[in-house]
C-alpha cells in the first residue's frame, strides 16, 4: 500500500490500444491497494501537430492563445485514459491542470509551478478514485492557461508527488531506465539500477534526454523518490529494485563509498559550437568586455578558456549552443573591432563528451584515465572543464562515437 504518482509519456499513450495497456497496468497497482495519481502527456506527435497548426496561421502566435491550443493535447489523453479505467471497473476522474489548480507564474510556454492545491486530490483519493491529471499545464493567478515547456509533464508529475508527499514518482517511458550512455552509440551500455540526483542532473544537462532537467531539479529539491521505467515491461512487484532506475540521494559513510562506482555514465552533447577571439589585449577587464555583450544578448556561455598571454595579447575561447553561434559571432565581431583583436573564428563541428560520477569526489586519477584513453585513440582535446562530479571535454564532431565508446570501455561500464 503506497501512494504512487505515475507519469506516462507520449509514446506510452500513443494509441487507444496503448492507453488501454496503461489502464491495465494501473489496475494491477490498484488491485494491490496502492493509491494512484496518473499524469499523462499528449498522444505522441500531438503537441507537434498543434504547434504546426498554430504556425500555419502565424509564425509568432499570441502566447496566451498558443498555450490554450497546446494544452488540448493532454486533455484528450486524460479523458480517454479515465474511460479505459472506468470500463475496467476502476473509478477514475480526469482533471486539467487548471481544474486541479496547478498554479503557475504567467510566463506562457515556459511557466513555472508555484503551488498545487492538495485538498481536492486528497478527497478523491480518500474515495478510492484514480486521479488522472493532464501534464504540462497549469493556470496563472488571473485564470489564464499556461504550459510548462516541452517535456513538461515530467515536472507536473514530480510537483504533484511533492505536494502529496507520495511514496514514489514513477516516470514511464519507452526506455527501461537510465543507461550508462546512449545505447544507440554504445550497444553494450547497461541500465543503472540507481543514480544520484546530482549525477542525473549532470547527465540531463549534458544531453541525456531521459528526463526533463527541471523535473530532476524539482525532485531533488523536494526529496521526491523518482524512478524511470518502461511502460512496455511487466511490473515486477516481487523485487521493486529490479524495475527501471531509481534516482536516489547520495549516502554518506565509507560503506556507500566502497559500493559507489567511480563513474556512473558518459553523457554527450552535439548542440555545441565554439568561438575564438584571437589577439586581444591581455589586460584587466578583457573577459568582461568579451563576455558581457554575449550575456546581454541572452546567449548562454558554457565553457571558457583564456590562454596565457604572450607579446601583450591573448586568445580567448568559449562555447555556446549551436543555435546561438551566428548571433554570438556577430556580437563578438563587434567586440573584436572595439578591442582591436586580430580575428574571430566560429566552429560548429565540435561536441562535448562528459564523464559523470559522484565517485570522483573520493578518487584521484580519474581525469588522467580519461585523457589517456582519448590520447590512445588519437582524439585531440580542444577544451576541458571540470566540476566536483564531472569532467567534460570538447572534441571534433567526427570523434563523438569513438570518444564515447572509448570512455565507456575505459571505465568498465559495460560489466
Ligand atoms: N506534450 C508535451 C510535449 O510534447 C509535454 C510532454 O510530453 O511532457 O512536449
Ligand atoms: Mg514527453
Amino acid at each position: 500500500m503506497a501512494l504512487i504518482v505515475q507519469k506516462f509519456g507520449g509514446t506510452s499513450v500513443g494509441t487507444t490500444e496503448r492507453i488501454e495497456n496503461v489502464a491495465d497496468r494501473i489496475g494491477l497497482f490498484r488491485d494491490r491497494g496502492d493509491d494512484i495519481v496518473v499524469v499523462v502527456s499528449a498522444m505522441s506527435g500531438e503537441t507537434n501537430r498543434l504547434i504546426s497548426l498554430a504556425q500555419s496561421i502565424s509564425q509568432k502566435p499570441n502566447e496566451r492563445e498558443f498555450d490554450v491550443l497546446l494544452s488540448t493535447g493532454e486533455q484528450v489523453t486524460i479523458a480517454l485514459l479515465s474511460m479505459a479505467l472506468n470500463k475496467r471497473g476502476y473509478e477514475a476522474r480526469s482533471y486539467t491542470g487548471s481544474q486541479v489548480h496547478i498554479l503557475t507564474d504567467s510566463a506562457h510556454n515556459k511557466a513555472r509551478i508555484l503551488d498545487i492545491e492538495e485538498k481536492n486530490l486528497r478527497t478523491d483519493l480518500d474515495k478510492g478514485r484514480v486521479i488522472v491529471v493532464a501534464g504540462f499545464q497549469g493556470v496563472d493567478e488571473d485564470g489564464n492557461i499556461t504550459t510548462l515547456g516541452r517535456g513538461g509533464s515530467d515536472t507536473t508529475a514530480v510537483a504533484i508527488a511533492a505536494a502529496l508527499k507520495a511514496d514514489e514518482c514513477q516516470i514511464y517511458t519507452d526506455v527501461d531506465g537510465v543507461y550508462t550512455t546512449d545505447p544507440r552509440v554504445v550497444p553494450e551500455a547497461t541500465r543503472l539500477e540507481k543514480i544520484t540526483f546530482e549525477e542525473m542532473l549532470e547527465m540531463a544537462s549534458l544531453g541525456s534526454k531521459v528526463l526533463q532537467i527541471r523535473a530532476v531539479e524539482f525532485a531533488g529539491k523536494y526529496s521526491v523518490p523518482l524512478r524511470v521505467l518502461s511502460s512496455f515491461d511487466e511490473p515486477n512487484f516481487d523485487d521493486e529494485g529490479a524495475n527501471g532506475t531509481l534516482i536516489t540521494f547520495e549516502q554518506d559513510g565509507e560503506e556507500s563509498e566502497m559500493e559507489q562506482a567511480l563513474i556512473s555514465g558518459i553523457a554527450f552533447n552535439r548542440d555545441e559550437a565554439k568561438l575564438t577571439i584571437l589577439g586581444v589585449p591581455d589586460e584587466p577587464g578583457v573577459a568582461y568586455k568579451i563576455l558581457g555583450p554575449i550575456g546581454d544578448s541572452n546567449i548562454e556561455i558554457d565553457m571558457i578558456i583564456q590562454n596565457i598571454g604572450a607579446d601583450g595579447t591573448t586568445d580567448f575561447t568559449f562555447t555556446v549552443h549551436r543555435n546561438d553561434l551566428e548571433a554570438a559571432q556577430e556580437v563578438l565581431t563587434n567586440t573584436a573591432q572595439e578591442l582591436g583583436a586580430r580575428e574571430v573564428i566560429g566552429d560548429d563541428k565540435i561536441v562535448k563528451i562528459s564523464i559523470v560520477g559522484v565517485g570522483m569526489r573520493s578518487h584521484a586519477g580519474i581525469a588522467s584515465t580519461m585523457f589517456k584513453a582519448l590520447a590512445e585513440e588519437g582524439i585531440n582535446i580542444n577544451m576541458i572543464s571540470t566540476s566536483e562530479i564531472k569532467i567534460s571535454v570538447v572534441v571534433d564532431e567526427k570523434y563523438l562515437e569513438l570518444g564515447v565508446r572509448t570512455l565507456h570501455a575505459a571505465f568498465d561500464l559495460a560489466e
